[in-house]
This record gives C-alpha cells, sequence and structure tokens, in this order.
C-alpha cells in the first residue's frame, strides 16, 4: 500500500523574515566577508566562518541560540542579520519499497520533487537543479515543463538538509559516531539540466563535499548531464563529481530525437568531450545512462554500436528501464531485450546494471519528477485536489 502525501510536523521550521539572507547556501568564501561587513574583526572570521558551518552543516541545527560556543553578541547579530532558511516539505509520499518523494516549496511559491531511495547499507537522495528544464528530451516528464528557474546554492543544499530532517540524521553529541549514513550518496538526476545551473551548483556541491559539514565524498556525487559539451570539461575541473551522460542512442537520428541537445553536440563530440574528461580525471570511470525504450533504441545492434562508441573510455552502462508518465510516447522495453542488451555490453568488459526501477507507484522514479503546481494548471480537473 502506498501512504500518499503526509505532512509531517517537522515542518515548524523558522520561516524566513523579512528581506533576510540565508545563511545557508553561502560558500566559505562569502560567508567570511558577510562576516566582515557586519563587523566580526577580520582576524576572526575564518575562525567564525568555522564554527557557524559546523552548526549549520555537520549538526544540522535551525536556530541561532543553538550555537553554544558562538558567543552571546555574535549569536544576536547573526539572528538580527541572516536566517537559516530551508525548502518547506509541502507533501512527502513513501512508496511501497521505501522511497520517499518530497515535494518542496521555494522561494516565490515555485515546487520541486526530491526523491530519497534507501538501499542496504546506504541510501540514495535524486536532487533538482532545476524548477522544470529547458532541454526537451521526449521521454522525460520533466522534459514537458518549461524552465520556471534556476536553484539557487541554498535550495540545492537544501534538499540534503531537508531530507536528514526528515530522515532524523543529525549526529547527537557525545554519541558514538555512527559510520552507515542513511543519506550516503547523491545524485544530481531530479529535475532540470545542471549544467544549465552551474555556479549555484558548483557552490551547493563544495557545500556537501566540505569536510566540516555534511562531509560527502565526491566519489559519492553523481552529476547527470544531457550532454551539455562545453561545461564538462568545466564540470571536471570546478566540481569534481563523478559524471553520468544521458546518452540513450547510438546514433544521431534517434539521439537528436530522444535527447534534442544532440543537433547542437552531435554523440561523436560528446564522447571526445569525455575522453577528454577521463584523461583529465585520471580514468575515473563515467556512467553512460541509457533509458530502454521499446523498438527505439533496444536492439542488440544498437548494444554492439554503443561497445563501439565506448572504446576508449572508462566506461559503466547504467540501464534504465522507461519509466511510465501519463501521456508518455513510448513503452518500456520487455525484460528479455534489457537483459539481452546488458549482455552485449557486458560481454565487450563494461558493467551494465540495470537500474531496478523505484517508487514508480509514487511517480518518484527517474524522469517522472514535475512539479505539482504545472501539472495541476494543465489538469484543471486536479485543480483543487
Ligand atoms: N537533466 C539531467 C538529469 C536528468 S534525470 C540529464 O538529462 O542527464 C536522470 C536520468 O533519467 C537521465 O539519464 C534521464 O535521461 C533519465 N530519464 C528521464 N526520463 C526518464 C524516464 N521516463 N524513464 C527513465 N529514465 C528517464
Ligand atoms: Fe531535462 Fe534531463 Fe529531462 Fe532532458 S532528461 S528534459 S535534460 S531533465
Amino acid at each position: 500500500m502506498t501512504q500518499t502525501a503526509i505532512t509531517p510536523d517537522l515542518l515548524a521550521l523558522p520561516r524566513k523574515k523579512a528581506g533576510l539572507p540565508n545563511i545557508i547556501g553561502l560558500t566559505r568564501e562569502g560567508m567570511r566577508e558577510a562576516f566582515i561587513e557586519r563587523g566580526i574583526p577580520e582576524k576572526q572570521a575564518k575562525m567564525r566562518v568555522g564554527q557557524v558551518w559546523a552548526w549549520i552543516y555537520h549538526w544540522g541545527i535551525t536556530d541561532f541560540a543553538d550555537m553554544t560556543n558562538v558567543s552571546k553578541d555574535i549569536r544576536a547579530m547573526l539572528a538580527r542579520e541572516f536566517v537559516i532558511e530551508r525548502p518547506e516539505i509541502v507533501t512527502r509520499q513513501v512508496s511501497e519499497d521505501g522511497t520517499r518523494k518530497y515535494l518542496l516549496r521555494i522561494e516565490g511559491g515555485h515546487e520541486v520533487e526530491t526523491v530519497y531511495i534507501p538501499e542496504e547499507n546506504r541510501g540514495t537522495l535524486c536532487i533538482s537543479s532545476q524548477v522544470g528544464c529547458t532541454l526537451t528530451c521526449s521521454f522525460c516528464h520533466t522534459g514537458t515543463q518549461t524552465l520556471v528557474r534556476n536553484l539557487t546554492a541554498a535550495e540545492i543544499v537544501g534538499q540534503i538538509l531537508v531530507a536528514r530532517d526528515d530522515l532524523g540524521e543529525w549526529p547527537v553529541r557525545g554519541a558514538p559516531k555512527d559510520e552507515t549514513r542513511l543519506l550516503s550518496n547523491v545524485v544530481l538526476m531530479g529535475m532540470g539540466e545542471p549544467l544549465y545551473n552551474f555556479d549555484n551548483l558548483r557552490d551547493g556541491m563544495k557545500i556537501a563535499m566540505d569536510p566540516e559539514g555534511i562531509a560527502l565524498s565526491r566519489r559519492r556525487i553523481t552529476l547527470s548531464t544531457s550532454g551539455v559539451v562545453p561545461l564538462i570539461e568545466r564540470a571536471g575541473e570546478e566540481i569534481g563529481t563523478l559524471l553520468a551522460i544521458s546518452l540513450h542512442a547510438t546514433t544521431d537520428p534517434v539521439r537528436d530525437r530522444l535527447v534534442p541537445i544532440n543537433k547542437k553536440w552531435n554523440i561523436e563530440t560528446l564522447m571526445d568531450a569525455c575522453r577528454t574528461y577521463s584523461r583529465l580525471s585520471n580514468s575515473e570511470r563515467i556512467t553512460f545512462e541509457y533509458v530502454m525504450l521499446k523498438g527505439v533504441n533496444d536492439s542488440e545492434a544498437a548494444a554492439k554500436r554503443l561497445v563501439k562508441l565506448l572504446e576508449g573510455i572508462p566506461a559503466k552502462v547504467n540501464l534504465i528501464p522507461f519509466n511510465p508518465w501519463p501521456g508518455a510516447p513510448y513503452e518500456r522495453s520487455d525484460w528479455a531485450k534489457i537483459e539481452a542488451f546488458a549482455g552485449v555490453v557486458m560481454r565487450a568488459g563494461y558493467a551494465s546494471p540495470i537500474r531496478t526501477p523505484r517508487g514508480e507507484d509514487i511517480m518518484a522514479a527517474c524522469g517522472q519528477l514535475k512539479s505539482e503546481t504545472e501539472r495541476k494548471r494543465k489538469n484543471p480537473r486536479l485543480a483543487n485536489a
């Protein structure tokens, strides 16, 4: 049974005080400058940033009053000048397989989705980078929604904080350190094209990886891109997470139809960028995502072409059975076809796991995310639901 739309009581989070900047999402340097501007002596500023940083990102506190090692005066200044604000949970749905989908409200009344996928001894949070998407991949639900806006760094990192709140996963002072994390991995596979929100994404991920804060290793974060070629190399240099490429096709005519950005940067250009990337990143494996669409891209010939395309790239192929959504113009490939495809890729020496669809009953699976407001607007029957 699916449990639907629980409104959690943890929502008693501080509401934004008019116009004050959010302290979440500032880079370390940005916070340091903001502190100096507000009267903290330059010599102290770095140390104060370290303290506040740990309270916000390591301990997960939501009230400046709880920053007990920070002097009273500075706490008062912080409370006067800043807010600690996370996105607000509008609904939380829990799938029969334990997957949790959050609908979050962000500034301006916009809504965005985040999905938590529990696995044995770990858990992955799938976060969004934009409300909607400028791209129009024909098999993707988000792609039917236009771009509303980019998320800020605070909203990107805020999704992780909200999930930690909901999972009750903040350390308890004095308790022994628990090494197993419920939220151990992050994938940028929610709504939006992460590389089209480059600066905010970089700042958000820097915070997620900072050892004195959320402290996720860079190898536990995967950025998925539809193939914004000019920004792939820059992502390697400035962000440094693992990379996944939404390939989905092995010929340009088919990819043009599935992932229209291919008309700008075609398969050859994309694969060249991947070769350069893997040279620069010490041959770290790139994940190639491949959605299995019945009769479109799932033949054995396609699998063989894929193997050829991967030549010279340290790669892994993630086969994603298509996740249907209402009105989608495709069907999921038959299981036997998916396995045959995986077999060809595996025999060529590449790992080719088939991604188990998770949270389908709550429309939380890959490519099914779309903001609720948009859905309701387009479907008047749901307008008052
Ligand atoms: N915008 C980024 C992140 C997207 S979501 C990108 O395109 O890479 C993560 C993966 O899910 C992408 O590979 C995307 O192409 C895929 N996807 C989108 N819609 C899907 C669907 N309906 N079924 C299965 N996978 C889908
Ligand atoms: Fe945007 Fe990615 Fe969906 Fe394409 S697959 S429309 S890039 S979110």
